[in-house]
């Protein structure tokens, strides 16, 4: 059994109503009586305290076994902003510095600032020192971030100092709250007498200001991985400063794909190299020169994929390196000297013989004339492999 109704009353629901209950109480009694809306302020304020009470399980049983004497003598009445639990109920919030929420929330915090800098796979490779030059706003060195001399700031009168105004709006059968900027005040919050105004900061309090960042990329990172620079972005008076965050983008490299610390080549191999063997070389992206033998006898084949251990990227943490895999492509001649086939028919396993058919079957004997490039047959002529991004197919390849 309850002590006192009085809250309960307040926001005309039953004393066992449940949380959600009233939650939909409060806001259809609060958006009546929002001041806003020309309701009444301190009625506003006491349906607000109510449902602060209610709302909290806590508090709740503390009020529903000794009424509301109780809770002083509990203590830790809080005394919440009205305007703000509205506001963390009913969205908004938000302001001048995208950290969000309202006063209750804690410190602001001025917006982070995001920067992406481009990033070549040379550079993850071998790891590069960039600078970086970027203005952001400090407080005002002169009025320290006042704005104007002591005493001179005052608070805006047509926002009470919040910066926003809150509008209702009735849509249909819905209410939506509308905030914007005070236009008295320009969403500051304060109004500063002109002549009292600081002459540095023009009453802005901060000032733009250049600063250089020297960003550590270090061996073997990545695309996405991120570089934070603590309180670096802007600064602004009463709040805590945001982050500078620098973010990685990998440049695509012209010969290497990377996956991790693996990195993907292809590399065009002439047929007497493929099959007669010969020294091949990949360019590494340091400008080492990686040199491949190939060993007489042993045949490349078109599309073979091979591994060289131990040159891929480095691991992030202990520089480990990677793979590199290969992918040769072999180049056939257009032509050959018809006095050579002897000798190729000498090196090469024989000709396939042809299929044997019934002799009932008619034969006949026909031309291959070469495609034209504009015809639709054209198309067949395309590696299947070309068309896709070449990273994955390979990756595939390469762990059979
Ligand atoms: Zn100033
Ligand atoms: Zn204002």
């Amino acid at each position: 059994m309850v002590r006192e109704r009085k809250f309960y009353d307040l926001l005309d629901v039953p004393v066992d109503a449940s949380e959600a209950d009233l939650k939909k109480a409060y806001r259809k009694k609060a958006l009546r009586l929002h001041p806003d809306k020309g309701g009444d302020p301190d009625m506003f304020k006491e349906v607000t305290h109510a449902y602060e009470i209610l709302s909290d399980p806590e508090r709740r049983s503390i009020y529903d076994a000794r009424g509301e004497a109780g809770l002083s003598e509990a203590g830790g009445m809080g005394g919440m902003d009205p305007q703000d639990l509205f506001s963390q109920l009913f969205g908004g919030g938000g302001g001048f510095f995208g950290g969000g929420g309202g006063r209750s929330q804690g410190p602001r915090k001025t917006k982070d600032l995001v920067h992406r800098v481009n990033v070549t796979l040379e550079d993850l490779y071998k790891g590069k020192t960039t600078k970086l030059a970027l203005t952001r706003n400090v407080l005002c060195s002169k009025c320290h971030g006042k704005g104007g001399k002591e005493g001179a700031v005052k608070q805006c009168n047509n926002c009470s100092g919040r910066g926003v105004k809150v509008t209702l709006r009735q849509m249909g059968p819905m209410i939506q709250q509308i905030q914007s900027p005070c236009d008295d005040c320009s969403g500051t919050g304060e109004i500063i007498n002109a002549k009292d105004r600081c002459n540095n900061c023009k009453g802005k309090k901060v000032l733009p200001d250049k600063k250089l960042l020297e960003v550590h990329i270090d061996k073997g990172m990545k695309g996405g991985q991120t570089i934070q620079f603590a309180g670096e972005s802007d600064q602004a008076p009463g709040a805590q400063t945001g982050d500078v965050i620098i973010v990685i983008e990998e440049k695509q490299h012209d010969r290497f794909k990377r996956q991790d610390t693996d990195l993907f080549t292809d590399i065009e191999v002439d047929l007497l190299t493929a099959l007669g063997g010969g020294q091949l070389s990949i360019k590494h992206l340091d400008d080492r020169i990686l040199l491949i033998n190939l060993v007489p006898g042993e045949v490349i084949r078109h599309d073979d994929i091979k591994v060289i251990h131990g040159q891929g990227m480095p691991s992030q943490r202990h520089h480990e390196p990677g793979d590199v895999y290969v992918k040769f492509r072999v180049i056939f001649p257009d032509h050959i000297d018809p006095a050579a086939i002897p000798m190729l028919e000498k090196a090469l396993p024989p000709r396939k013989p042809l299929d044997k058919f019934p002799k009932n079957v008619l034969m006949e004997e026909v031309d291959l004339d070469e495609v034209d490039p504009r015809s639709r047959a054209h198309a067949m002529q395309d590696d299947p492999m070309d068309g896709e991004p070449e990273g994955e197919p390979r990756v595939q390849c390469a762990n059979q």
